[in-house]
């Protein structure tokens, strides 16, 4: 794929229940959510590459009080995979998620009222 790995590109293969990443193509780092220069070695040029579909969680929080327009209370955190790390929804059938849970990607989360994608990952 040579496609720009862009915003519209990240949550358009969410909602097809794609998780992507971008690569650099200089440095080859690998970005969990979309950037439009590398941070590590400032090339402008990342491509869309597949994810690891499975990590850790790195840290979580609880949102007691949510934002207008969602259902609380729910938990985000910082997904670890193999290749990259992005933010995310995190969700567990029971308790709460912890640093070091073990986590599935689980497709794209459509909970805001203007319809952005964010994406879900569950407990394993
Ligand atoms: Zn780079």
């Amino acid at each position: 794929m040579t496609d720009a790995f862009n915003y519209d590109a990240w949550t358009s293969a969410l909602e097809r229940g794609e998780l992507l990443g971008g690569r650099c193509q200089s440095c080859e780092t690998t970005f969990g959510t979309p950037v439009m220069v590398c941070p590590d070695c400032s090339h402008r040029g990342l491509a869309p590459t597949p994810l690891a579909e499975t990590g850790t969680v790195h840290t979580v929080t609880r949102i007691e009080v949510p934002p207008t327009g969602f259902e609380g209370p729910f938990f985000v955190g910082i997904v670890e995979l193999e290749d990259a790390r992005l933010t995310a929804r995190i969700e567990a059938d029971d308790g709460e998620p912890e640093i070091g849970d073990s986590v599935t990607f689980a497709g794209g989360l459509s909970a805001a009222p203007d319809g952005r994608v964010a994406p879900l990952f569950r407990l394993d």
